[in-house]
């Protein structure tokens, strides 16, 4: 069977020379197909012979909401999705004055074993299809009523640890017939595999590319991410500097800002050192509570923030939205927890 979603325009236009259409059905099916479209039937504009075909032989993905809830703080909306396997993932709508922006998952769990980050503590179950992860803006738009102009790639999953998903996922999402949303509207966010990142570089998009990095030294960033220990700080910022030179797109680094563990002033110095010469943005994020982790959120934001300033770093901090439903960076799960919700 051939997961339908997942087919670029070429493909699609394969499949309907095989079935013996000609070339026009396959922009209708694939506008179809983007617009969310549950069944085949739906297709009113096809012939019923070759709705039977695709019924025959592909499969039409159509996520349900397992979950909804809804913030009462800012109106960020989570929902958490049921696959056509049981799995679960969860996407997050936010409403921002330049435009709705979707949070998307990339896989189901994630290998990567951040210490701070909850979309870890349960490993990896597997990555998405490129169609599962459109799927996500495609029915969340639905769902909500509301116009998607936005995405980041910073939900559940290391997106470059699914590569060849993610890169067909931007492909479709940014087809005029389809959802139709630019590059430059669309940021993905990683942990820092190098090979990866210099893998994106050479296929020169026009989206941000958000580095996780969270510590400006081995030490510290190696006890948060476990990533750190096979490729260290130095190698990430060549890697960094490789990715800026051959796009000429500024990396944006966030930095979860953990009490007493990479708050410090020196750490703040020794970031304003590496980022000199690669022009880049620092976005801190105040460490969010997962139930799991020890770790608590820094005092120091502020200071921190000052303190890469007045050497010359521009730096923003990221408001935090949906945290009255666990929904900011990091409280992304795979499933409900097993404990009384509000
Ligand atoms: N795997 C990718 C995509 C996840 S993006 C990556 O690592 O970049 C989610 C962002 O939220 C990442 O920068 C991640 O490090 C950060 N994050 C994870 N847990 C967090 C927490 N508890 N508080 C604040 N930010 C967190």
């Amino acid at each position: 069977m051939i997961e339908i979603k997942s087919c670029s325009r070429s493909e699609l236009t394969q499949l309907m020379s095989e079935l013996g259409q000609p070339a026009f059905r396959a922009k209708q099916v694939f506008q179809w197909l983007h617009r969310g479209v549950e069944s085949f039937d739906e297709m009113s504009n096809l012939p019923k012979t070759l709705r039977e075909q695709l019924k025959e032989q592909c499969v039409l993905t159509v996520p349900q909401v397992e979950r909804k809830q809804v913030s009462k703080l800012d109106g960020t909306i989570k929902y958490l999705w049921r696959l056509a396997d049981g799995n679960c993932v969860e996407s997050v709508l936010m409403r921002y004055q330049h435009g709705n922006t979707i949070c998307v998952s990339s896989e189901v769990g994630c290998l990567m074993g951040c210490a701070f980050c909850a979309s870890t503590l349960g490993g990896l179950v597997r990555r998405l299809s490129a169609g599962e992860i459109l799927d996500q803006v495609i029915f969340v738009q639905k769902e909500s009523g509301q116009p998607i102009s936005n995405i980041v790639m910073m939900g559940i999953g290391e997106p470059l640890d699914n590569f060849d998903a993610v890169m067909r996922f931007l492909e479709l999402v940014n087809d005029p017939d389809g959802v139709n949303i630019g590059m430059r509207h669309i940021s993905l966010s990683t942990c820092g595999l190098v090979d990866k990142i210099d893998k994106l570089a050479g296929h020169r998009l026009q989206l941000t590319l958000s580095v996780s990095l969270h510590a400006p030294d081995d030490e510290t960033r190696s006890r948060l991410m476990p990533v750190n220990r096979a490729v260290g700080v130095d190698c990430l910022f060549d890697c960094c500097r490789r990715y800026f030179e051959t796009t000429g797109r500024r990396i944006s680094y966030e930095y979860a800002m953990v009490d007493g563990v990479n708050d410090h002033d020196w750490q703040a110095d020794l970031l304003a050192k590496r980022l000199h010469g690669v022009p880049g943005h620092v976005n801190l994020i105040p460490l969010n509570d997962v139930r799991e982790s020890p770790l608590k959120p820094s005092r120091r934001v502020r200071q921190f923030q000052q303190r890469l300033e007045h050497q010359g770093v521009t730096v923003t901090v990221r408001r935090k939205l949906g945290g009255d439903i666990d929904a900011s960076c990091g409280q992304l799960r795979r499933k409900t927890l097993g404990i009384k919700e509000q």
